[in-house]
């Protein structure tokens, strides 16, 4: 995959934001949100070449072999400021935002643009994205500023209204799997199915025995409801495991469970099928709100919360639900 080029299923976005900067129209502060692994950062990445690039293609692509397309592959671009949480960190901390606001004071590299991506933007604390919002206001001339998030709605509205928001969505299921086996990954359709329809998660996800893993949760959740495992200890291992993706299972089954009850259907997922089994005697009121409580979840685990107490705390809901059986 060519960091210059955008994917598949973006070239419709892509061409949108050429005749923008053809118009001299492009935003200067930009939302991108869509799913995890939908390639929102890749599309930044391959915006940013292609706006530092010296002799850009026809449709503004990159040339990839100018000296500044190869400063810029050498990953030591001056014009593409990059903020992330810092390692061993879940946030974006004010100070890193500061820096930013530094850094865009002096002068540029070359004449081009300048290219800021902050991502996850959703990262960044309280205080972070209110350092930042003067310059989404009033960003320096030719500078545009790159939010990417997953998860919009948990961005301060001030910082959601001083930026123009870029959907990003999922490709088609033909499309993404073709994406994937040209690109090697063999399983293709399984692995997109288990990654939710999301390309670059699958690539992330390719060397994961999946179908391991969802097998062996399926059966701990089982020993849970039965008694024979402790929730801190599933906590723990469900967070050795990674905690987003077995919830997002879990979510799913859950979900895949219910809506089996509703339309008497028996579900399709062997795991869902088990869980059906569990919570058989479950009133469908509590199972909604496990339903949401799991959401919830999904939701602070992308936060500073203690993940072990969190996951902990919803896995004894499960059991204390499922004692409600009659
Ligand atoms: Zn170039």
């Amino acid at each position: 995959m060519s960091d210059s080029t955008p994917l598949p299923w973006h070239k419709d976005l892509w061409e949108q934001l050429q005749q923008r900067l053809q118009q001299g129209r492009l935003p200067h502060a930009m939302l991108f949100h869509g799913p995890v692994g939908v390639g929102k950062y890749a599309f930044a990445r391959a915006l940013t070449q292609a706006l530092i690039c010296k002799s850009p293609e026809a449709d503004g692509r990159a040339c990839g072999d100018c000296p500044a397309c190869h400063l810029y592959t050498a990953g030591n671009h001056p014009d593409l400021l990059l903020v992330t949480p810092g390692e061993g960190s879940r946030v974006i901390k004010v100070d890193q935002i500061r820096d930013l606001i530094d850094r865009l004071a002096l002068s540029r590299h070359g004449r081009g643009y300048r290219c800021v991506i902050i991502n996850p933007a959703d990262r960044m604390n309280t205080a972070a994205a209110n350092s930042l919002l003067k310059t989404l206001e009033e960003a320096p001339q030719s500078t545009l500023v790159m939010l990417l998030s997953s998860q919009p709605a948990s961005l301060p509205a001030t910082i959601r209204s001083r930026c123009q928001r870029l959907r990003f969505d999922l490709p088609q299921q033909a499309q993404g799997v073709d994406w994937l086996l040209a690109q090697g990954v063999s399983d293709a359709s399984e692995r997109l199915q288990f990654a939710n329809g999301a390309p670059l998660l699958a690539i992330e996800e390719r060397d994961l025995p999946l179908a391991e893993l969802q097998t062996q949760l399926s059966q701990d959740i089982a020993s849970l409801g039965q008694g024979r495992l402790a929730p801190g200890t599933l906590a723990q291992s469900i967070l050795k495991g990674g905690e987003a993706r077995s919830i997002s299972w879990i979510y799913l089954w859950v979900s895949e469970a219910v809506k089996s009850r509703m339309t008497g259907t028996t579900p399709e997922r062997k795991e869902a099928e088990s869980l059906q089994g569990l919570t058989q005697q479950v009133d469908l009121q509590q199972l909604f709100g496990f339903l949401d409580r799991l959401q919830q979840v999904k939701g602070l685990l992308m936060t500073s919360v203690n993940k072990q107490l969190l996951v902990e705390g919803l896995l004894y809901d499960f059991t204390a639900m499922l004692r409600t059986r009659q």
